[in-house]
């Protein structure tokens, strides 16, 4: 069923498992998306930022969510990715968007956890969930760089002040990991994580993670990380495999046959990562 981020991470709480959170660019990936999670029998995050939202339409995004998740029996949660402004969120949850991520880890503390309290108070009227942001994720993202030196990991203290007077759904942590990294890994705090998890209750949200090494994994589910987000490797495979297939078309050949291709690279990709996803011990192949 269309559901929201607060459900499918209080599953993955009593289990002991993740959910990916996959970013869709386009209404031609999703379908695969979704059939992906329902063959692995997960829920599934799919995220949006305001400006693909924008492209496709927030609410023919809702609408497709809400059909494909009912015609699959898979639930799947529509979540808007990194928005810093009121209006598009506003809009998102007007919209139906089950679930948005407010991000104030660029502005002082105290106006973070004002503006994110806001949007829990406008979100949970209307039974949506909130996720907010402490610290700062590195990378590049829709435009937005954050340098080396101007990343700042979250403090475990801050984490406690800023759930307790938000009352976010989930938080986004910074603990080493970047956006948009997808030819390096990451060396993840894991120390951090382990500290804040101990101190806050609230599901853990890693951004950037396709830089994120596969055997880090476990490590990182077993102390409370309960969305987990993997934008970069679709986006650069989808590319990828369009690229080869437009490339070598004869012009009057039906578009399917160059986009069915990329969406089941993104399929495959996502099966993998929620096999990993699902923290059982098993004798898949780890190597992608
Ligand atoms: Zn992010």
């Amino acid at each position: 069923m269309y559901t929201t981020l607060k459900e499918v991470t209080k599953k993955a709480e009593e289990l002991n498992f993740t959910v990916g959170a996959f970013n869709t660019h386009n209404l031609e990936m999703l379908p695969d998306m979704l059939r992906a999670a329902k063959e692995m029998g997960s829920p599934i995050i799919i995220q949006t930022s305001v400006d693909t939202a924008r492209y496709i339409g927030f609410s023919v995004l809702v609408n497709v969510m809400k059909a494909i998740c009912d015609n699959e029996m898979v639930d799947g949660v529509l979540h808007l990715d990194h928005a810093r402004n009121f209006d598009d969120i506003k809009e998102a949850i007007d919209a139906g968007y089950t679930s948005v991520m407010y991000d104030g880890s660029h502005l002082p503390f105290k106006e973070n956890i004002l503006k994110t309290r806001a949007v829990v108070e406008y979100a949970h009227a209307r039974g949506v969930s909130v996720e907010g942001e402490l610290g700062t994720i590195g990378g590049t993202e829709e435009g937005i760089h954050v340098a080396e030196d101007d990343k700042v990991y979250t403090r475990p203290e801050d984490a406690v002040e800023f759930v307790k007077a938000t009352e976010v759904d989930a938080l986004a942590i910074a603990i080493g990991t970047n956006h948009g990294q997808f030819k390096s890994k990451t060396e993840v705090n894991i120390p951090l994580l382990k500290e804040i998890d101990s101190v806050v209750d609230v599901p853990l949200v890693i951004h950037g993670g396709t830089g994120v090494k596969e055997e880090d994994y476990p490590e990182l589910i077993n102390n409370g990380i309960r969305k987990f987000n993997v934008g970069t490797e679709l986006l650069v495979n989808w590319t990828k495999m369009a690229k080869e297939t437009f490339g070598a078309t004869e012009v009057n050949k039906s578009l399917r046959h160059n986009v069915i291709p990329a969406n089941e690279a993104v399929e495959k990709i996502i099966k993998h990562k929620i096999s990993l996803f699902m923290n059982v011990e098993s004798p898949t192949n780890l190597g992608n």
